[in-house]
């Protein structure tokens, strides 16, 4: 290649680079910004002070780790204004598993990401991430023991936790389940941050679990317990006490958040209402009526393009009270407002239901029907 060539294809990489950053750094932003929304994300970096957490190789220690991680994902969300980050610490002190709990209820946060370090006396490695769990099972009840044994540390955890031993089985698998709710979209949110770290970071994939962590029990939102990786282990202590190794652990989680929190803000909320049972032997135009299909009804504002709505043209939105309600198709046939009825439902909006208005007021779909006889 001659010198004109190669500067030819220097400068037009450089475009790309450039273009591609600015994509993908708008990118996520844009995708919260279009929906309106704030989120309240808690970040929880495991252990600190007295407690140091695991001690891996050449003194690796699991408290720092996990406070360094957490400040560099609280920094990278905190890039997004609908993101605010909220700390259960943020330097090296001790915390009680109970007030991380409670600081992440009173800032009525939307997620609650725990960090921490894994450690053992084999040369296990890889990551997993925990999501509470009514039942766990015996292994990941030795790390739900350790993790718990933290409570030993507070001055009136017998008061506290009111006869919780963390030693006992029955006392760290059997706290009374008040998370359920939020125990499939703590999966959810457990399962696109291995992903990211499998798929992204090429860190071995020990799995998303469930175990019986009190700090999660604690908490009244979505909640994952991340275990980055074994400190015990040669290398992966290294990597994960190296301030690369931090920071794309950080980048990963931080993207699992984000992705999770899209996806969350695109969840509709389906509205059920009976179907109108007579099929009317009716006309099929109706004056001054229009018909359209409801489809979802959500708290969040949704572009009504159709990358929202599995495909489907011709959505149309209108907000009643706090909710937006989403509408497919606009017609003054009501045979038309059938064949989009089962279009949508063929979509997927199963309880995808006719509604009719009239000059522009939502009016009863049988009453119309009843009246035209
Ligand atoms: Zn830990």
């Amino acid at each position: 290649m001659n010198n004109l060539t190669q500067y030819k294809i220097r400068k037009l990489s450089y475009y790309v680079i450039v273009f591609a950053c600015y994509m993908i750094t708008s990118f996520n932003a844009q995708n919260l910004q279009a929906q309106n929304q704030s989120y309240t994300v808690v970040l929880d970096a495991g252990h600190g002070g007295q407690d140091p957490g695991n001690i891996g190789l050449k003194k690796y220690v699991e408290k720092k780790i996990a406070l360094n991680v957490v400040l560099k994902v609280g920094a990278i969300l905190s890039k997004n204004k609908n993101i605010k980050v909220v700390y259960t610490r943020k330097t090296d002190v001790f915390v009680d598993l109970w007030k991380r709990g409670s600081i992440a209820n009173k800032a009525q946060g939307d997620l609650f990401v725990s960090v921490h370090c894994n450690g053992h006396t084999s040369q296990a490695y890889g990551t997993e991430t925990f999501a509470l769990a009514l039942r766990g099972n015996k292994k990941n009840y030795e790390i739900a023991k350790k993790e718990n044994s933290v409570i030993l540390y507070e001055k009136d955890y017998k008061k506290r936790y009111k006869g919780f031993d963390p030693n006992s089985p029955e006392s760290v698998l059997g706290v009374t389940m008040q998370m359920e709710d939020y125990l499939d979209q703590s999966i959810l949110l457990a399962d696109i941050i291995q992903k990211d770290f499998t798929h992204k970071l090429k860190r071995k994939n020990r799995g998303v679990k469930q175990a019986s962590f009190v700090v999660l029990h604690q908490t009244f939102m979505p909640s994952v317990l991340i275990e980055m990786g074994f400190i015990s282990n040669y290398s992966e202590g290294k990597y994960l006490n190296s301030s690369a190794g931090q920071q794309k652990m950080a980048s990963s989680i931080a993207r699992g958040i984000s992705k999770y929190l899209n996806q969350e803000s695109l969840n509709t909320v389906k509205e059920v209402v009976p179907e109108v049972k007579t099929q009317p032997k009716s006309p099929k135009y109706f004056k001054d009526v229009v018909f359209k299909v409801q489809i979802a009804a959500s708290k969040r504002k949704l572009k009504t393009k159709p990358y929202n709505f599995k495909g489907l043209k011709n959505v149309s939105r209108k907000k009643v009270g706090k909710m937006y309600k989403y509408y497919y198709q606009n017609t003054t046939n009501y045979e038309s407002a059938q064949t989009a009825q089962k279009e949508a439902k063929s979509k997927g909006y199963t309880s995808a239901f006719i509604v009719a208005f009239k000059s522009g007021k939502k009016v009863s779909v049988s009453e119309i029907l009843e009246n035209s006889k």
